[in-house]
């Protein structure tokens, strides 16, 4: 693989690993979500690269796309589940991951350890030439070993430059997709095990937003904004937080350029059952044949 690439990948990677261990240890009773994800971008930002996405904080049998608003008083409560995904990026190439920590008590080990241990088995047998399907297989194989069931409708995703979704889709369960794995590849591989049904849908937006189109809209002002938010987040996705940051009229902005279809405001993801769900997610790239973990550290 290119290894000025590689370089970037490693370093985008790395920064994302650190920021999320860095999350995770702030995560306690009492805390506010907005303070979590605001250290843990100012720590990405600290290191030299830039946020990928918005730090997702999501709760119990919320599996995803929860971001703090700029005056969320929300704080974490004993017993609660929290998703902690974080991305960092240099140059635009991306480090994606995520693990799950438990606020003061020790009801959900079981489930956190079967994401966990899905998302090692998925990246032992990583490399060049192996099936996509392969992956969702044995994630499914771990969790399921360990009672639970995976999230059929989460998935992992190819990566690529300023392109967070790009290409492959990488199943929670074996979908039959022949694909192999080729050199330079860039995958987030990310497990989701829940003791509900195995389905996530679609709930209230989350604050998360990422462009559909780009136009014109008669309002001068929000489209001054989304001038700014293309050139700020370079067509990953955003928050309403960011924004505010920028113009302190933008929610009622986003709203308008919701509306006009040129933003996606992408829902809450919920687990149809109401079951607790949990998520670990690395950032792999295939690198020399072989694939290389690049969001592995302190662990
Ligand atoms: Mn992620
Ligand atoms: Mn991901």
């Amino acid at each position: 693989m290119n290894d000025d690439i590689l370089e970037k990948m490693r370093r985008a990677g790395t920064i994302a690993g650190e920021a999320r261990e860095l999350g995770a240890n702030m995560i306690d009773e009492g805390v506010k979500l907005l303070d979590v994800a605001t250290e843990v971008e100012a720590y990405i930002v600290r290191k030299g690269a830039r946020p990928a996405f918005p730090t997702n904080l999501s709760i119990n049998e919320v599996a995803a796309h929860y971001s703090p608003h700029s005056t969320d008083k929300l704080v974490f409560k004993r017993g609660d589940l929290v998703k902690v995904d974080v991305g960092a990026q240099v140059d635009g190439y991306i480090g994606d991951t995520a693990k799950t920590v438990e606020v003061r008590t020790r009801n959900w080990t079981n489930l956190t350890g079967a994401s966990a241990k899905a998302l090692t088995m998925a990246t032992e047998i990583v490399g060049e030439g192996v099936h996509v399907s392969s992956i969702g297989g044995t994630i499914e194989r771990a969790i399921r070993s360990e009672g639970f069931v995976p999230v059929t409708n989460l998935t992992g995703h190819g990566l690529n430059c300023y392109n967070l979704h790009a290409g492959l889709t990488i199943a929670n369960y074996d979908d039959g997709n022949t694909t192999r794995l080729k050199e330079g590849m860039m995958l987030a591989i990310e497990p989701f095990a829940t003791n509900g049904a195995g389905e996530v849908r679609n709930g209230k937006p989350g604050n998360i937003y990422r462009i559909l189109r780009d136009r014109e809209v008669k309002d001068a002002d929000a489209n001054r904004l989304f001038g700014r938010i293309k050139e700020e987040f370079k067509g990953l996705p955003f928050c309403e937080r960011w924004c505010t940051a920028i113009e302190p009229k933008a929610p009622a902005h986003l709203r308008t350029l919701v509306r006009h279809g040129i933003l996606f405001a992408y829902p809450i993801l919920a687990e149809v059952k109401g079951g607790m769900v949990s998520q670990a997610e690395h950032t792999v790239v295939i690198n020399n044949g072989r694939g290389e973990i690049t969001t592995r550290i302190g662990v």
